[in-house]
């Protein structure tokens, strides 16, 4: 039998001939720019003017390098943001939690396109901080929000990889502001009901959004009061079909509930609707809540002044996890560190003798 081994005439179906023309290109620019894309050769300005041009590719290969953890992407990245700062403006930033199964994602597919029907541009970010990429993050799940992920106004990106939870938190910080730059105007960050994430996006956010489901008595014992009284607003979903009336009891006790609780810093009361990620009643409603919140924070300046404390925040936990960072990465340090925790073991030194032992090294 003939192979392509033993037979010098073998002809394979995948074999060029020689003296065949390539076709040209159909547009040769695009396809300069798509290669240009694909190699990852892109400077600065060209990630900047593609941001500034809503070009999603590369907003989406920006926020990867904010993800990244080589130290390149990073000098990289933070040269970025520092571009995008002076364009990142007039958002509103949501933060929305709520009990898996509450319906955030359906919630957030229905609002979203509420919003894109009305003329906004939505960026929706996820703060995950147990996914990973191998598990696949909630939002990554492609049959989550089918209609907003292929809408033109709508950007959809899942949480970054696991990694510790400050972490995660500012590359989403920093995914906001590219976001912003690219010209959307409402940011949701969506957190999965961990505990701990919430007061991150909290951080992060200028209202931050419940989602709640009806039966507030067996509901309440789910969340923690905390979450209750971070939240400028609740939206009790699944208020159709036979849960209709339900939900307004629910809502009734919940404002009963609220009003026990102290007056929050901004002065606005946490309001409470009910809607239906299902049906869309109310959706328009939750966002008249968001606008009426924007107006009431921006008179009395609360608005401002919490985008403010955030930097400071943020500024003040950058400024620790670099000392800490550096501390433990200095070569020096790790060898004294050692040193001292042997004398620690043999009791020559007390656990506050050999903590300001190694300080003073430091900081000599
Ligand atoms: P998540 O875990 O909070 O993101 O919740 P999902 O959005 O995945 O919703 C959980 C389930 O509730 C799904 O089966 C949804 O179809 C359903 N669901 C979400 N919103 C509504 C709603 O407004 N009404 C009804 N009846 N079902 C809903």
């Amino acid at each position: 039998m003939k192979n392509k081994n033993s037979d010098p005439n073998f002809k394979s179906a995948l074999k060029v001939n020689d003296g065949i023309e390539q076709p040209p290109s159909i547009n040769s620019d695009a396809a300069e720019r798509f290669k240009k894309v694909k190699r990852e050769t892109l400077s600065v300005d060209d990630y900047v003017n593609g941001i500034r041009t809503a070009n999603r590719t590369i907003l989406s290969k920006a926020i990867t390098l904010v993800e990244s953890s080589l130290q390149e992407h990073e000098a990289l990245a933070q040269e970025i943001i520092v571009k995008c700062l002076p364009l990142a403006k007039k958002s509103v930033r949501i933060g929305i939690t709520g009990v898996p199964g509450a319906g955030k994602s359906t919630f957030i597919e229905a609002f979203g396109k509420h919003l894109t029907e009305t003329g906004h541009k939505v960026a929706v970010l996820a703060i995950d901080p147990s996914s990973s990429r191998t598990k696949g993050s909630i939002l990554g799940d492609k049959t989550r929000m089918e209609n907003l992920s292929v809408d033109a106004n709508a950007f959809i990106r899942p949480s970054p990889s696991s990694g510790s939870l400050g972490g995660v938190a500012r590359k989403t910080r920093e995914s906001i502001i590219l976001c912003e730059a690219a010209g959307f105007d409402v940011i949701i960050v969506e957190t999965v009901g961990v505990g701990q994430s919430e007061t991150l996006v909290h951080s992060m956010v200028d209202f931050f959004l419940l989602i709640m489901l009806t039966g507030a008595g067996d509901e309440l014992q789910g969340i923690k009061r905390g979450i209750m009284e971070m939240a400028d607003g609740i939206a009790i979903n699944k208020a159709d079909g036979d849960n209709i009336h339900r939900a307004s009891l629910t809502k009734a006790e919940l404002k009963n509930a609220l009003h026990y609780f102290p007056l929050a810093e901004s002065k606005w009361e946490t309001q409470v609707n009910t809607c239906s990620a299902l049906t869309h009643s109310g959706i328009a409603d939750v966002w008249q809540m968001v606008l009426d919140y924007v107006d009431f924070t921006k008179k009395n300046q609360y608005f401002e002044q919490r985008r403010l404390e955030q930097s400071r925040q943020i500024m003040i936990q950058t400024l620790e996890q670099s000392i800490l960072d550096r501390f433990y990465q200095d070569k020096r340090m790790k060898k004294l560190l050692q040193q001292t925790e042997k004398k620690l073991m043999n009791q020559e030194l007390s656990a506050y003798q050999a903590a300001e032992q190694l300080l003073n090294a430091y900081f000599e």
